[in-house]
């Protein structure tokens, strides 16, 4: 058992910093926070004055053969996922939603976490991704690669057949489900391809609700975001593809009420849009960043409820880095607080796994993910980057006084695979 003392406390649900705070924590759990509780005697002290504790950070969309080593590989390729397992723990990612990769690696890999014979963040997967044969990444990323196709992509050609599709997931151990719902991507910009088709949402969507499954889905433009949210899915994920046409404001007003009134999620991967990315550049396609920023804020202003997910792992988004990067410009170009920001990153991205009450949160009962910083980030976000220790699960996994290290060479040498 041990307990910082004087810190400086975050806890990760939009509440206002508290000072002076103790935080018990008993192995892998935290006992008991507030400025006046008990102490049992022998219990190791940390005194951390000055210092900022919050909870560990939830990257919620990432892709885990990613960058750094670039490509959508497998578990040998990708050297078990050292360098994303270590870079996360780094930068203070604790758990780490899996959007779209190799199922059968990433499942496994989450086991082993979870036993504790890997160092790495918290996984939740969501498996082989629903995608619609003629369309995006089929015909764009997987194109010819039978190996990525048989381990990455559910591909149903009926309601029927997803239903089966949903259930044999669930069997497999999928923690949750992903659709990709697209018309086009950068890599054949400016053709469009057909999306998936509202059946086959919809059917998904049941089957996955009645195994009390959620359903992220990833899509492309305002038709496809409302066909999901009338299908009843749980998150939507982008909105706005960079390249895609514009619509104007009001335009989105009816989506943001559905959403609102049917507490969908909104994952917006912001930063994506303001990254030097050549691949759309060098076509002409317009990154997005600053044009998407108003829709963002409208959403945010009609009370749509965003967590955090910035497609870690793709070419243009490295780990760690991205994810700070994401709670910042959710501050600076939707308009958030801080503490909402954090929020989004921490409590909220736990709540769209329905685990609110045990992971995001700095309270008695919850996991003791912990982040401690030297600065303030509820003054100034950016201040998210100053990493004084991470823990995960009560264990010392990065910066001052390391328990658990693993000997890793980061590779800054990764091709540029666009895949999702
Ligand atoms: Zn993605």
């Amino acid at each position: 058992m041990f307990a910082f003392v004087n810190a400086n406390v975050i806890d990760g649900t939009g509440a206002a910093l508290r000072k002076h705070q103790r935080v018990l924590v008993d192995k892998d759990r935290i006992l008991a926070v507030g400025s006046r509780i008990g102490i049992p005697e022998g219990t190791r002290i940390i005194d951390i004055d000055g210092k900022y504790l919050m909870p560990g950070l939830w990257e919620g969309h990432a892709h885990l053969g990613g960058v750094p080593r670039g490509g959508l590989e497998d578990k040998e390729e990708s050297r078990n996922f050292k360098d994303m397992r270590n870079v996360c723990l780094e930068h203070g990612i604790t758990t780490v939603r899996s959007f779209g990769d190799y199922q059968k690696d990433t499942l496994e890999l989450r086991d082993q976490i979870d036993r504790g014979e890997v160092r790495g963040p918290k996984l939740y997967c969501s498996g082989r991704t629903f995608v619609r044969r003629e369309s995006h990444p089929v015909c764009t990323g997987w194109a010819g690669k039978e190996k990525i196709m048989n381990n990455c992509g559910y591909i149903p050609d009926t309601p029927e057949e997803a239903r089966d599709m949903v259930r044999e997931g669930a069997d497999e151990g999928l923690d949750f489900y992903k659709i990709i719902v697209s018309n086009g991507h950068i890599s054949i910009y400016p053709k469009v391809v057909p999306t998936i088709k509202s059946e086959i949402v919809a059917a998904i969507v049941d089957e996955a609700h009645k195994l009390g499954k959620i359903v992220a889905c990833h899509v492309d433009t305002l038709e496809q975001a409302q066909m999901v949210v009338d299908c009843g899915a749980d998150e939507v994920h982008h909105l706005i593809a960079e390249g895609s046409k514009k619509y104007e404001l009001p335009e989105y007003e009816k989506l943001f009420r559905d959403m609102c009134r049917q507490n969908t999620w909104l994952v917006p991967t912001i930063a994506i849009g303001y990254q030097n990315d050549q691949s759309r550049i060098s076509k002409g396609a317009p990154n997005g960043g600053d044009d998407k920023a108003p829709v963002f804020r409208m959403a945010y202003e009609y009370g749509v409820r965003f967590a955090e997910g910035c497609d870690a792992g793709i070419a243009v988004m490295t780990w760690g880095i991205c994810t700070h990067d994401e709670i910042i410009k959710m501050v600076e170009t939707v308009g958030m607080t801080p503490l909402e920001a954090i929020r989004c990153a921490t409590s909220a991205s736990a709540a769209t796994m329905g685990k609110e009450n045990e992971s995001g949160v700095i309270k008695a009962g919850a996991a003791a993910d912990i982040l401690i910083l030297d600065k303030d980030p509820s003054v100034d976000i950016r201040n998210i980057t100053s990493i004084n220790r991470v823990l995960k699960g009560g264990i010392t996994v990065a910066g001052e006084d390391a328990e658990w290290t693993e000997e890793y060479t980061p590779c800054h040498d990764w091709p540029n695979y666009v895949i999702w």
